[in-house]
């Protein structure tokens, strides 16, 4: 309802459309947010309005469904839109509702999203790599987990399969603080639900969010801490929704816990680090659920370190290309959007480039193969790791 609410709400102002990473990279109007709103909403009236119902539908041509289709799908779902939205459209809820939608009347999702619920259903990951490999080879061997804890840490697919030096960060800051945490069993631990709620295939996603939660709360677990800033957005605006009630735990970004460590002086940092690093906002984390300062706490803890800002941070963040369940199926787009983050950082002469998401680091470092331009790329707490050996 509040989507209906959304799309009436477009005035096609056109404040969005420099804002949108994708138009920056593809030039294609189609993926702008008025453009979008305006196809689906002609869409709409042409297959469900008056007319349509006293005389049946419209036919609609078929080419033009199939760009409107790939528009929809193509968009990483960053929500740079909403940021300069003046009627306020919250478009990181927007468009899901209408890939559901598309979905629904069988027009997306596409290319090898297609395959991504029966690849979690088969595996628990989108990935569909082997259960039994998630936490091997990067656990570190040195690291107890224990059974039951106030405290649980969730790896997710992304960081498990595609970036295993930043999971392998968390759990070694983790152990660093000294405080017992419980992880599920490799098989346990299924995907959060993210990439299907983002393709608009919903139909298995009740049933592996109430797995995963009741497996939490089987484990007396009251903080569920997480790196991936797409599977934080999923549990706390979405997990509630298809568990049917609050969580009976709170959700909380690793960046949020090990900040308030280093402000509480859990967690010192003693080795320094004499480089200008620069620290890329992931949409998901920034925009998505708020999580701004945090990381930057704990990037100014390190002594000697000097740190850079991009032109665009904080909420302004603009997208690396990552989002949206569309890097495999657009990853032309993709690298282009990693490359414009890659080419500021070496523009402002940073030595280090600091991520905090697994999708944002898998991409940028896809985009930087081949790239003229060079650049170390480190998650926040594979750097902090480092530190603290
Ligand atoms: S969410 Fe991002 S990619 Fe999608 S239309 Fe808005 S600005 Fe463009
Ligand atoms: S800024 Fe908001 S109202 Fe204006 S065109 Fe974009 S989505 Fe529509």
């Amino acid at each position: 309802m509040q989507q209906l609410l959304e799309l009436d709400a477009c005035t096609q102002c056109g404040e969005c459309l420099a804002r949108c990473p994708v138009q920056d990279v593809t030039g294609n109007p189609a993926v702008s947010p008025p453009e979008k709103i305006r196809m689906f909403k002609e869409f709409i009236k042409s297959t469900n309005g008056l007319r349509a119902q006293l005389f049946g539908p419209k036919d609609v041509d078929k080419r033009l469904l199939e760009d409107f289709a790939k528009a929809v799908f193509e968009c990483t779902t960053c929500g740079s839109c909403s940021q300069v939205c003046p009627v306020g459209i919250f478009t990181q809820r927007l468009w899901p509702a209408l890939r559901k939608e598309m979905v629904r009347r069988g027009l997306g999702p596409i290319g090898v999203q297609r395959e991504l619920p029966n690849a979690v259903s088969r595996t628990g990951n989108p990935y569909d790599r082997p259960a039994g490999q998630r936490y091997s080879p990067w656990f570190p061997e040195e690291v107890r987990i224990s059974d039951r804890a106030d405290i649980a840490y969730y790896a997710g697919c992304t960081g498990a399969y595609e970036a295993q030096p930043m999971v392998r960060g968390d759990v070694l800051v983790l152990a660093r603080i000294g405080e017992a945490f419980t992880m599920l069993p490799p098989e346990e631990e299924v995907c959060c639900g993210f990439p299907l709620f983002i393709t608009g295939q919903h139909d298995i996603l009740e049933d592996l969010i109430k797995r995963l939660v009741n497996a939490y709360k089987a484990r007396g677990v009251n903080i569920l801490l997480c790196s991936c800033p797409c599977c934080v957005n999923m549990m706390t605006r979405d997990w509630p929704l298809f568990y049917g009630e609050e969580l009976p735990f709170k959700v909380r970004h690793i960046t949020q816990f090990v900040a308030d460590a280093v402000k509480g002086g859990k967690l010192r940092i003693r080795k320094g680090l004499k480089e200008r690093i620069i620290y890329h906002d992931p949409c998901y984390l920034a925009r998505g659920v708020k999580v701004i300062e945090e990381p930057r706490t704990i990037l100014r803890s390190i002594p000697s370190v000097e740190l850079l800002e991009f032109e665009r941070h904080g909420l302004d963040t603009r997208c690396c290309g990552a989002g949206g369940a569309a890097r495999k199926v657009f990853h032309d787009n993709a690298v282009a959007m990693g490359r414009l983050t890659i080419k500021e950082a070496t523009d402002k002469k940073a030595d280090r480039l600091i991520l905090s998401c697994p999708a944002c680091y898998s991409k940028v470092n896809e985009a930087m193969q081949g790239y003229e331009r060079q650049i170390v790329i480190t998650d926040i707490m594979e750097l902090i790791a480092s530190l603290i050996k």
